[in-house]
């Protein structure tokens, strides 16, 4: 199967703007104070196919911070690096049914991160980006998140001082992860690495052709550049379904049947594998952290596009 046609695509974009954006429910998170300034009637819709055509709807050029959305990425480079297994055994790929920051997951579970979605995790799995330094680690990741989006990101410099200057959580979940044995590169060091890469901008349609990079196997429809393999892009999405919306993982699996991953600056990007990528932006959240609008319009488009994977027909 492929996307409905052309004209079909775009009309059900401009529909779901439509529909959603009287929606006020929900939060701007600013736990990140940085964060608390994002205007809550931003909202922005894309679908990419995977045949390199891009649909847009609404502000979907307007940049925001990718935050959590960095993780999937991040895991899928560090995974085509080191492997499937080495990932499995290091970072675990089960949800914790806990907050994305929560130490508890950790303590319960013997020091494990448990997956690469949660904060934990994505500390442990930022730790085994290749290189020896924070210096090389970070232009791993930046370098590898700029393929995934088809052009070279920027810092949003005010979010990453912002996150820099409150982030003592991070580095403690980093120390704990190091006292279990569980961090591969210096803590604090890491943690800076795994700041910036969620302060990395990113528009709407940017998110939209990188999920559009997982859902074609791990060729960038865009560009045309291989940024992972097949079969990481496929260990990616099985990650992303368990764990990829915090702890209502399981609710969106049961209303999308698709993987996705959310983030705390508003995004969400869902993948159709071997169809496209869509990404949602909106920065009110609920109290688990996602996008209100965003899970609203993704429930309506995965619905008209007939994208759930669990369907027959
Ligand atoms: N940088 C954020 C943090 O670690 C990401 C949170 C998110 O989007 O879930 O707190």
């Amino acid at each position: 199967g492929s996307l409905p046609d052309e004209e079909r695509v775009q009309h059900l974009l401009d529909t779901a703007h439509g529909r959603y954006r009287g929606l006020d429910e929900g939060v701007v998170a600013d736990y990140i104070p940085e964060l608390g300034i994002a205007d809550p009637g931003l909202f922005g819709l894309a679908v990419a196919g995977v045949g390199g055509r891009v649909f847009v709807a609404g502000d979907s050029s307007h940049e925001i911070s990718i935050q959590s959305i960095s993780k999937a990425f991040v895991f899928a480079l560090v995974c085509d690096a080191i492997g499937h297994d080495e990932v499995w055994r290091t970072v675990g790929v089960n949800n914790t049914g806990l907050p994305f920051n929560s130490v508890m997951a950790l303590e319960l579970n013997g020091g494990s991160p448990m997956n690469p979605m949660v904060n934990a995790g994505a500390l442990a799995t930022t730790a085994l980006a290749p290189g020896a330094t924070s210096a090389a680690k970070w232009k791993f990741v930046h370098d590898g998140l700029s393929r995934f989006a088809g052009r070279v990101l920027e810092l949003d410099i005010a979010v990453y001082e912002s996150e820099a200057a409150n982030n003592q959580r991070n580095q403690a979940i980093a120390r704990l992860l190091q006292s279990y044995g569980r961090m591969a590169f210096d803590p604090l060091q890491t943690t800076d690495v795994y700041t910036k890469q969620c302060s990395l901008l990113v528009s709407t349609r940017d998110l939209a052709v990188m999920a559009a990079t997982l859902a074609d196997g791990g060729v960038n429809p865009v560009t045309g550049e291989r940024v992972v393999s097949a079969a990481t892009s496929r260990d990616t999405l099985a990650v992303m379904a368990t764990t990829g919306l915090y702890e209502m993982s399981g609710d969106w699996l049961y209303e999308i049947g698709m993987p996705g991953k959310s983030g705390v600056s508003g995004g969400i990007i869902t993948v159709s594998p071997g169809k496209g990528g869509m990404a949602t932006f909106s920065p009110r959240l609920d109290p688990a952290g996602n996008s209100v609008r965003g899970q609203s319009a993704t429930r309506y488009l995965s619905r008209a596009l007939g994208l759930n994977l669990f369907a027959s027909q």
